[in-house]
């Protein structure tokens, strides 16, 4: 007999030949298998598909019962079969039905052979289903008969996914590549999607499988594996990473991984067995993740990430690939779907074909999902292994609100988020109908209602949200999605082009809030083991100077002419804000030297984040225009509960009384001292929050820009009057156990506000 490793490059080679003839797909899967067989030497191979339902259904075979084709079928985990495709490994057995998991098949009159091989056949680490040889005589396959058969399930691979094989499903049933999957993540931001995946890193497709000369490709394999050592070898070397600890290690891991020699060995072996070095490169990289899919040790999988990112490095390299983002959505509809990706990737999307992002890894308070949010887009993040399962191009519903995404969805559920889409764009023209109302309480109190944002892609809002002006403009994100440090130009351009857009609302600049969890590329300040008590905002303003005259000198040449506000992060000492004054009086004076005209009006503020200025209330109003409370922060400190920890950051209420009569005092002191108070942070944006702050005498809120229309809906039925003494007892009540939460609720209720 002739052994499995003789021929495969002749295999291959009929194979490419019949993938290009004008065949019928049966018809050619038929001759597929014939050629197997006959190369293989083997009386019978067969190829088993997997269903969406997870039955493996037989496609073709030489050799058993021509009958039983699409009507033998295998559960997933059933029979051999069954077991190769839900291990996703081969199995080589000499005397097949002594194996456990055998099952025998009386349509297939399968009882006369005795070995068996087969191989799953792999697409980007998915089993789309089997392919087995097998011999009357019992044999061992070799471990090369192995390799060269699973070299030859690549090309059925190709076969499956480009969904030739529709033609011959039978209708209504479903192939597993076209599976309805639904994954579960972590809501980042709310809204519902409906488009099309785009695969931020996408996957490279090798289309030249079979290489022509084996010895010429294991040469451009070294040659792409050498220049990849060194590109590793010089990001460890820069001075930056050398510093940062989580970083490095992935790096370092990146380099175990091309000097590994088990992996370079595989990849010349499917080179020998006749593949180009891209195809060895993914095949390889198929098989491993299929092994390492099934892993439930976390460190693991997560060097499988590091893993995949190397061997798709590899593959660019080989390929001479390149990516454009304006091809990527040239469709529309587009949903981003990425492992972890930057801010400033994110801005490359044109924004109006955007209808959602969904992220593998990520944190609600990472870069990228801020500028999502900016952008008004729903995002899930944390949705496990959501990349490997989805195809560019493949329909997904994405559900910002429950945090779930739906990757080919079924048609009923496409028309229930359908309806669902329906009901919000409903909500949200009741909303814009607001724009132009007055935010006036029923007993006749203007509030003013603000947005926060950061870059300009907000900016549009401010005018569609009918926002009196922008309460909190977060500068820091300038320079988080930048790569090098903004220039003074640069930024004195970016302001300007705030201001203008804005033109009559006001607009306050808080100068740069860096440190903590707010990274900037090309700025690391050194490892902190507190880093949200560390090193920050304007602690590290005042320690280089130099960064915050220039940000003052962009801002004020920004405002010549006109009106400038401006407020400081992380106020601790009322000592800070005189020192950051003078700052701004050499600004203005160096400016006013040289003519240059100066802003008309000038107001300088604080915010209130940390406790400490609670106990200088009378002498921080004195000192400074206005003040604005940023909650998040403040309620972090308060409370010793971490924003970014999920675990601890919702154990206390924000509208407790604790928290409520600390909000209260600043609202008293500045009544007390004539200075304006805003409150800034997130909980001003939940309609019941709101309620609750203009309950305890704020009049002044800022929030992002979706929750202006259903904060003023809120404010507009509401007798803030009535509600304020309901809560001044009730804050004041220390015997209650009545939480203030459920008795604002129960106030909503009563007088028909909507919260
Ligand atoms: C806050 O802390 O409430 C705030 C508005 O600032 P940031 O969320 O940017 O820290
Ligand atoms: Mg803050």
């Amino acid at each position: 007999m002739r052994d499995l490793s003789t021929g495969p490059r002749v295999l291959l080679k009929r194979l490419r030949e019949l993938m290009a003839e004008p065949l019928e797909p049966q018809e050619r899967l038929d001759q597929i298998v014939q050629q197997i067989a006959r190369n293989v030497v083997a009386e019978v191979c067969s190829v088993y598909v997997l269903r969406a339902d997870g039955v493996l259904e037989l496609y073709a075979t030489e050799g058993l019962n021509p009958d039983a084709v699409h009507l033998a079928q295998l559960k997933m985990g059933q029979g051999l079969v069954g077991t190769i495709a839900a291990s996703a490994q081969p199995l080589n057995l000499s005397d097949a039905q002594s194996h456990p998991a055998y099952r025998y098949l009386p349509e297939t009159g399968e009882e006369i052979y005795h070995s068996f091989l087969g191989v799953p056949i792999l697409r980007t680490g998915r089993t789309l289903g089997v392919l087995v040889v097998q011999n009357k005589a019992q044999r061992n396959y070799r471990e090369d008969e192995v390799e060269a058969l699973e070299t030859t399930a690549m090309i059925l691979a190709e076969m499956i996914a480009t969904g030739e094989l529709k033609k011959i499903t039978r209708p209504g049933i479903e192939l597993d590549l076209t599976r309805h999957v639904a994954i579960d993540g972590d809501s980042y931001n709310e809204g519902i999607g409906l488009g099309y995946v785009v695969l931020h890193e996408p996957r490279i497709v090798v289309t030249n499988l079979l290489n022509e000369d084996t010895d010429q490709e294991i040469r451009r394999l070294a040659d792409s594996l050498g220049s990849l050592r060194i590109s590793i070898d010089d990001m460890l070397s820069r001075r930056d990473v050398s510093m940062e600890g989580e970083h490095r290690e992935v790096l370092e891991t990146y380099r175990m991984f091309a000097h590994d020699q088990g992996w370079v060995r595989k990849l010349e072996e499917a080179i020998r067995n006749g593949l180009t070095a891209e195809a060895a490169v993914e095949k390889v990289q198929s098989d491993t993740r299929a092994r390492m899919m099934r892993l439930t040790d976390p460190y693991l999988r997560e060097r499988m990430h590091d893993f995949d990112d190397l061997a798709n490095r590899l593959l660019r390299q080989l390929t001479g690939y390149s990516t454009s983002v304006a091809g990527k959505v040239a469709n529309g509809d587009a949903i981003i779907f990425a492992r972890a990706m930057g801010a400033a990737e994110l801005l490359d999307y044109p924004r109006e074909n955007l209808r959602g992002l969904v992220l593998e890894d990520g944190a609600v308070t990472s870069h990228v999902v801020i500028v999502a949010r900016a952008m008004g887009i729903p995002v899930v993040g944390q949705a496990a292994g959501v990349v490997a399962l989805a195809e560019n191009g493949d329909p997904v519903i994405i559900d910002g609100d429950d945090g779930k995404v739906h990757l080919r969805p079924v048609p009923d559920l496409q028309v229930a988020y359908q309806e669902k889409v329906r009901l919000r764009a409903k909500r949200q023209e009741q909303f814009r109908a607001l724009r132009s109302v007055d935010p006036v309480t029923k007993d006749g109190q203007r509030i003013n209602l603000q947005m926060n944002a950061g870059l300009l892609v907000d900016l549009p809002q401010l005018v569609d949200s009918g926002a009196d002006g922008i309460g909190l403009f977060r500068t820091e994100l300038q320079f988080m999605i930048a790569s090098t440090m903004p220039k003074t130009e640069e930024q004195e351009e970016f302001y300007r082009s705030v201001l203008n857009q804005a033109g009559k609302r006001p607009v306050t600049f808080r100068t740069l809030d860096i440190g903590g969890d707010k990274v900037v590329p090309y700025f690391r300040p050194h490892e902190e083991e507190n880093p949200a008590l560390g090193w920050r905002a304007i602690r590290l303003a005042l320690d280089r100077p130099g960064l915050l005259r220039m940000q003052l000198r962009a801002l004020l040449r920004a405002a010549s002419g006109g009106e400038l506000k401006v407020m400081l992060p992380m106020v601790t000492e009322v000592a800070e804000i005189r020192q950051a004054r003078e700052l701004l009086q050499r600004e203005v004076q160096h400016l006013s030297k040289f003519s240059h005209p100066l802003p008309k009006k000038l107001q300088f503020g604080a915010m209130i984040e940390v406790p400490a200025l609670l106990w200088q209330l009378d002498e921080l109003m004195q000192e400074v225009d206005f003040v604005s409370v940023g909650s998040n922060d403040l309620f972090q400190f308060s409370m010793a509960v971490d924003r970014g920890n999920a675990r601890v950051a919702d154990r206390f209420d924000n509208l407790g009384r604790p928290f409520l009569r600390i909000l209260r005092s600043i609202v008293e002191a500045g009544k007390r001292n004539k200075t304006p108070v805003t409150l800034c942070g997130e909980m001003a944006g939940k309609p019941l929050s709101a309620m609750a702050l203009l309950g305890i005498g704020f009049r002044s809120i800022s929030m992002g820009p979706a929750a202006i229309g259903p904060v003023k809906a809120m404010l507009l039925g509401l007798d803030v009057g009535m509600l304020a003494e309901i809560m001044t007892a009730a804050i004041d009540d220390e015997a209650s156990r009545v939480p203030i939460r459920d008795l604002l609720k129960r106030f909503a209720e009563a007088h028909n506000i909507p919260i």
